[in-house]
């Protein structure tokens, strides 16, 4: 079989389809192609995938085509390593590029082609998950399928991202996901602001351990080296949001990550706090999970400034920097990545962490690429967009229940009153677009979810062409 005969064949059957050039496999006798409703996976003579794929049609010429659906991914991932996930940290520098929607996942890959950095490519929160009504599943399928279609072979990793529940970590384990990114949150408690209060809170923890962090921790000489110095004060904020954090992140590293049966890529997210992570509780969290023998691969603080969805960093990019330096250290000292969360737009702070990581991050993207999907909608849908726009009106004060962002209302301009062709310009504007960040799970419970599937069908092309620029964009500042 070669392509061109192969297309010829497909054309009879659907007068769009198109080949993935690269998914070409001659030793499988197998390649995806684009055909107007759904991707397939075709096959030619009875290869050894054929055999075992199911839900085939048949052509002409001995080629089959099948739906790329989650047995059939199963039976993909049985036959070809390279589209399962694995695990990444030894590589020092990944992506997180989660895809919301799930149609963003070859372009993100032409990007990574083209770069030294590894992608984690299904990514997704409880969170999304409940919002976008997809499951761990359907969010790793449409990642293995993106990776057969680009014939991707440089390996990807899966993100059970900001996972509070044991059970929850437990059920994304058991479909594949190759990295755990735990949520502390529930575990931490925020520092009393008050002398008196912080006091008192600290003296409520166990007297034995208190003076034994006294001794170990104030004025410890490596804190010291490292730029995080801890006195008593900053010794009893650390353990009072930590405290009870740490024996949970133990509990959960010893009985599920070393439990998996394989290697586990294990992040400690602490960002989703109302507190900053100061760079001597970073020091705090570090030694107290050596010490428990807990082996993080990333962690993820909570920095200074504002870290919002969708748009750049909100804070003194010099107070950010040379505070990120000390976390850097303290990350390189004990051994782990530091991980950007919401990493996405923030291109002011990139070039520190470009510096300042020695190129060993992780970033995370998500947001960003289902902005992406408005603006293609925005340009080549106007009549849809419109009806996006007016749901995301109607449902910012609910989705601000899930999401903290400014959001000026008053500095969006009132919907008819833009003229189709400049509809684009609300991705362009900060407060437009968090309002259109954030509302994605109502837009698509609301009845919008196959308009919108169906536009980013139709347009694919240049869904495709926006991502590369735009995640390529992030990519390249990073220095990769
Ligand atoms: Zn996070």
């Amino acid at each position: 079989m070669d392509k061109i005969k192969a297309l010829e064949i497909l054309q009879k059957a659907d007068a769009s389809a198109e080949l993935y050039e690269d998914s070409w496999m001659p030793e499988e006798a197998a390649f995806a192609a684009w055909f107007e409703d759904a991707d397939v996976l075709a096959t030619w003579d009875e290869g050894p995938l054929a055999k075992a794929l199911t839900g085939g049609k048949e052509l002409s010429d001995g080629i089959r085509v099948y739906p790329m659906n989650h047995q059939n991914r199963l039976v993909v991932n049985e036959r070809l390593d390279f589209t399962r996930p694995v695990s990444l940290a030894a590589h020092g520098r990944t992506f997180g590029l989660g895809d919301r929607l799930g149609p963003a996942g070859y372009a993100h890959l032409q990007v990574v082609k083209e770069h030294d950095v590894k992608p984690i490519l299904a990514q997704q929160s409880m969170r999304e998950l409940t919002l976008t009504n997809r499951t761990w599943d359907d969010v790793l399928d449409a990642a293995v399928w993106s990776v057969v279609k680009a014939g991707w072979k440089g390996g990807f990793g899966a993100d059970g991202d900001h996972l509070k529940k044991k059970e929850d970590i437990e059920h994304a384990l058991s479909c594949g996901y190759s990295m755990i990114t735990l949520d502390c949150s529930e575990n931490l408690k925020t520092p009393p602001e008050s002398p008196a209060e912080l006091e008192s809170a600290y003296n409520t923890i166990d007297a034995a351990k208190r003076a034994q962090w006294e001794k170990e921790y104030i004025g410890n000489p490596l804190a010291q080296k490292l730029g995080a110095d801890l006195d008593k004060a900053a010794l009893m904020r650390a353990a009072v949001a930590f405290g009870d954090a740490i024996p949970f992140i133990t509990d959960v590293y010893e009985n599920i990550i070393t439990k998996a049966g394989r290697r586990i890529d294990f992040e400690v997210s602490v960002d989703e706090t109302p507190f900053e992570t100061e760079p001597s509780t970073h020091f705090f969290v570090a030694n107290e999970l050596k010490k428990a023998n807990v082996v993080a691969d990333s962690m993820a603080p909570r920095f200074v400034g504002e870290f919002q969805k969708g748009i750049d960093y909100i804070g003194d990019v010099k107070q950010f920097h040379k505070s990120f330096k000390v976390h850097c250290a303290i990350a390189k000292e004990f051994g782990y990545r530091i991980s950007v969360h919401s990493g996405s737009d923030k291109f002011s702070i990139y070039p520190s962490v470009a510096e300042l990581t020695g190129g060993k991050f992780h970033v995370k993207t998500a947001g960003t690429n289902w902005l992406e999907a408005v603006r293609v909608i925005a340009e080549k849908e106007p009549e849809l967009y419109r009806k996006m726009h007016r749901c995301a009106l109607e449902s910012l004060e609910d989705a601000k229940k899930l999401y903290v962002v400014h959001c000026d209302l008053s500095k969006i301009k009132a919907l008819d009153e833009v003229a189709d062709k400049d509809l684009i310009d609300y991705l362009n504007q900060d407060d437009s677009r968090q309002l259109l960040h954030i509302t994605y799970g109502f837009m698509l419970e609301k009845g919008l979810r196959e308009p919108i599937y169906a536009a980013l069908r139709k347009h694919r092309k240049t869904f495709d062409q926006n991502l590369i620029r735009h995640i390529g964009k992030h990519i390249s500042l990073l220095g990769c």
